[in-house]
Parts: C-alpha cells; structure tokens; sequence
C-alpha cells in the first residue's frame, strides 16, 4: 500500500504558492475547507498515493521541491471535475498546469511529449500523424458501408471540406485510425438532428496533446491551424467532440 502520509522536509519556501497568487487573485489557496470533494470525484485520487487535496496540502505547506519531483501532476486528466465539486472554487488544474510547465520540456513525459511534437508537424493536426488521404479513405469507407447495411440511412453524409457548412466538427484520431465504427453514432445523430457539419481534410484531429504537456506555444498553434481551417471552409461553428 502507498505511504500517503505528507512528511515536511527541509525549509519551507512558498514559491509555487506565491506564483499561483499571481496569476490567480481569485485563488485563495489559504481558504481550502480540507472538506475533500475535491478528491472524492477525481480520477487521479489514489495514483501515486496523492489526491487533489493532498496535493493542494503540500503546496500551502511549501513543499515546493516535493510536488515538483512528484509524477501525479501529469496523472491528472484536466477533467476540471475538482473546480466544479470545489465550494471554495479553487482552481487545482490551473496549479497543476503551472507546475507541469515548471518541469523543463525535456524532461516532461515522452509519451505526451511525442503526441504533441507529432501533431504539429502533421497537416492534420493529429497526435498519431494520420495522413490526410488515409482520414478521407476511412471516412468514405465506413460511410459507404453503413450506407449499405442500414437503409434507414442511405442518405446519411459525412461531408469533408464541406464549404459554408455551419459546423465545423473535429475528431478524435484514434477513432478512423483504431475505431472507426465509433465515428458512426454521431453522424447519425447529426443526420437525423438535420445538422449541416462538415470535417475538414486538414486540421481535423480534435487531441491536443500540447495542452497536457503545458507547452502554450505549440497549444496555441494546433488551435490555430484548426480555427485557420473552420475559416477557410466559412463555418460558423467549431466543434471539438474531446
Ligand atoms: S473541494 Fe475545495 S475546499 Fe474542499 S478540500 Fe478540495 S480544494 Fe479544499
Ligand atoms: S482536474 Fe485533475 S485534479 Fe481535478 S478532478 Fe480532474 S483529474 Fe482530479
């Protein structure tokens, strides 16, 4: 079983706590209740013998060096599930996210720091590097074949660099890639809702790996090829199905 118990070592400096101040006025880190909502709803809890109010402990305690050498800040999902159940309203993800960028970029994950690295340099803007003409080729496929199997919807559309449509839908590319049935449910509800969507055959990944690595620069630039493409195919909407 994990040693959950908080040990105080060394002295005690306030760094990442006075930082949090900074950016976050509103976060009062001194006004948690230790009530523990925040732990009873996250996934994370029990990882690595940390929970959210635990973590929030050891920060209001200045164990700096700690919480920067722990692994659980990269467990955690940015489910945001924390600030919602939180009566303090203490945004834990936020501090979670700073200090993931604390940690140099090397040094961060290899897997998420792969995903992200993969990502900006495919012109789909997806973590696993799925080609554009493998996207169109599933897509129409697994159309085709439902077309065909379900008469009910023959006429159902999957529509890629649909012009003026109103939505502008991503996808997550584990799904044409691994689990392309998976895309079926929502074309299906969006043909019988009379939806007028469309993909884009660039930038239509909707992962963003970058995000979870706290690297805002390439963040920024996975959410600009996707806003790029809505706008160049003049949808109104985006619509990010993660
Ligand atoms: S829910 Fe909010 S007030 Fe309660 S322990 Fe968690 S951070 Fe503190
Ligand atoms: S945002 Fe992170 S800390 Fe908060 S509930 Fe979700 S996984 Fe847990």
């Amino acid at each position: 079983m994990a040693d959950v118990a908080i040990k105080v070592e060394g002295g005690v400096k306030h760094k990442i706590l006075d930082d949090v101040k900074k950016l976050l006025p509103e976060g009062n880190l001194s006004l948690c209740l230790t009530c523990g909502l925040c732990s009873s709803g996250c996934p994370a809890t029990g990882l690595d013998g940390m929970d959210p109010r635990k973590f929030l402990r050891m920060l209001v305690l200045g164990m700096d060096k700690e919480v920067l050498e722990s692994d659980w800040p990269w467990m955690c999902t940015m489910c945001q599930r924390c600030v919602y159940v939180c009566p303090m309203k203490i945004d834990i993800p936020q501090m979670i996210f700073n200090i993931r960028a604390a940690r140099p970029r090397d040094e961060r994950p290899k897997g998420i720091r792969d995903s992200c690295d993969v990502a900006v340099n495919s012109e789909s803007a997806s973590a696993m590097g799925t080609p554009v003409e493998d996207f169109k080729f599933v897509v129409e496929d697994v159309l085709e074949e439902y077309r065909e199997a379900q008469p009910e919807f023959a006429d159902m559309e999957a529509p890629i660099d649909k012009v003026g449509a109103e939505f502008f839908l991503n996808q997550n590319s584990r799904e044409p890639m691994t689990e392309p049935d998976e895309m079926v449910p929502l074309w299906k509800i969006l043909h019988l809702a009379g939806v007028d969507w469309t993909y884009g055959s660039k930038a239509w990944a909707a992962e963003n790996y970058c995000l979870f690595l706290a690297d805002n620069e390439n963040w920024e630039r996975l959410v600009t090829a996707k806003a790029n493409m809505a706008d160049e195919l003049k949808c109104k909407t985006y619509l990010n199905t993660e």
